[in-house]
């Protein structure tokens, strides 16, 4: 086996060692080289590679067990939400209890049902266009209701339109652009 080499200058002294890294709640060991001739540091030849997708993976993994935690405690159906999505039956629970793992698709769809809870609704309304833009809108008046987002409300009749404009913004935002309603 031909000796490490460093990749600036070539050197052979190297010293390794290991530095501690946490991602998500697991700590991990990565090496990391210092070359004695040049001052240079780095994994040189690329081997926590491995070890950073391997922990990126399990990140993802505890994610998706906090997101199907947090269905629960909402008490969301996990078999209506199979049946919606069709899922085979009892895949949510075991993910849950680690029996399998969610693939990489399944942890995205689990963080968009996470953020839009509504898409349960749009997929058991076997994504009908006008149902779900019915359930977006009726998301949206929720939002509205919330404190911290406020509302603007202008009534427009002039010569060159006639309508009414309704903005909604954070109330720690400045007020976006306006978007007509039955405008004329
Ligand atoms: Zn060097």
């Amino acid at each position: 086996m031909t000796k490490k080499q460093c990749p600036v200058c070539g050197g052979v002294h190297l010293k390794c060692s290991f530095v501690k890294k946490a991602i998500g709640d697991n700590e991990f060991s990565l090496v990391n080289y210092v070359c004695d001739d040049c001052g240079e540091e780095g994994d040189f030849f690329n081997e926590n590679d491995k070890e950073l997708s391997k922990a990126l993976v399990q990140k993802h993994l505890e994610e998706s067990l906090e997101i199907l935690s947090r269905l629960e405690r909402q008490k969301r159906n996990f078999a209506g939400i199979e049946r919606a999505l069709n899922i085979p039956q009892r895949t949510f629970s075991k993910w849950k209890n680690k029996k399998t793992k969610p693939s990489a698709p399944a942890i995205a769809l689990l963080k968009f049902l996470d953020v839009f809870p509504w898409l349960i609704d749009v997929a058991d309304n076997k994504f009908d266009k006008i149902a779900a833009d019915n359930i977006l809108l009726k998301h949206v008046c929720s939002l509205v209701k919330k404190p911290g987002i406020d509302r603007r409300i202008i009534y427009y009749n002039d010569e060159s339109q006639k309508g009414i404009a309704v903005s909604f913004f954070h109330t720690t935002t400045r007020p976006g652009a306006q978007r007509y309603i039955n405008e004329k």
